[in-house]
């Protein structure tokens, strides 16, 4: 398990500094969702927890360990997309066991949390269906399951939720908060939708245009909203 800390965090495309100068803690354990209006920079402070792009100033701890400049493959992380690229032509079992073959991860170790993460997400009775065989749900299971399988201490998560219909991002969201008390990993999870926040979260971080506006739990920051940029986006009374 581990914390994440982020100190002065800048991010530059160009000349558009899209973070700016963030200064965040993310508690080892916690369930942290980022929230914000489309384009406020959730994506790239994703982004840079994974490893996938430069900082251009500040630094990133992962587990008390400075990682600013550390390849992705190093950080002890699992990540999950929006868009769940699956191999189309593996099977479940093979797509969920893929990074860990070509990290060269022992077969019976492979196989231990492949069928540990199989029964967590009820992917047991699916290991030897394709892509084309599953719903929109099971296969963005899959793309869980594979994150999972890595038994990081952090997990990722960029609106893994938001290609899916309403009923099964209630389902679904059922699950993650299951699967986050199960393992204890630390969560830092990005939506712009309330009602995942609301229910996911231990605690709120709300954005906008690369600026944290309130850090809180979810009864905190809809309650006493710290500004009305905020309430507004909560929809709460200013
Ligand atoms: P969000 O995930 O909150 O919708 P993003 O992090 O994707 O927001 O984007 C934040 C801002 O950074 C946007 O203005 C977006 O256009 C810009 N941006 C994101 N990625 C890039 C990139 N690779 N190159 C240039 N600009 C980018
Ligand atoms: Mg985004």
């Amino acid at each position: 398990m581990s914390g994440v800390n982020i100190q002065g965090l800048s991010i530059k495309f160009g000349h558009n500094e899209v973070i700016k100068g963030l200064d965040l803690q993310v508690h080892e354990g916690e369930f942290l969702v980022l929230l914000g209006p489309s384009g406020c920079g959730k994506s790239t402070l994703l982004h840079s927890i994974a490893g996938l792009i430069d900082v251009s100033g500040g630094s990133i701890h992962i587990g008390g360990t400075d990682m600013t400049d550390a390849e992705p493959s190093e950080r002890g992380i699992g990540m999950v997309f929006q868009s769940y690229a699956l191999y189309p032509t593996m099977t479940v079992e093979k797509n969920m066991s893929f990074g860990l073959r070509v990290a060269g991860t022992p077969k019976a170790e492979i196989q231990r949390r492949v069928d540990k993460a199989a029964a967590m997400l009820q992917l047991t009775p699916l290991l030897d269906r394709k892509p084309a065989q599953l719903s929109g749900g099971q296969r963005q299971r899959v793309a869980i399951g594979r994150a999972l399988v890595r038994e990081a201490g952090v997990f990722l998560f960029d609106e893994p939720l938001s290609n899916l219909d309403a009923k099964l991002r209630a389902e679904l969201r059922r699950e993650l908060k299951l699967l986050h008390q199960n393992l204890g990993s630390t969560m830092v999870y990005v939506t712009h939708d309330q009602v995942e926040a609301m229910t996911l979260a231990s605690r709120i971080v709300v954005m906008k245009s690369g600026v944290i506006q309130q850090i809180g739990t979810p009864a905190e920051v809809y309650e006493r909203p710290a500004n009305l940029f905020v309430a507004g986006f909560l929809g709460a009374p200013a």
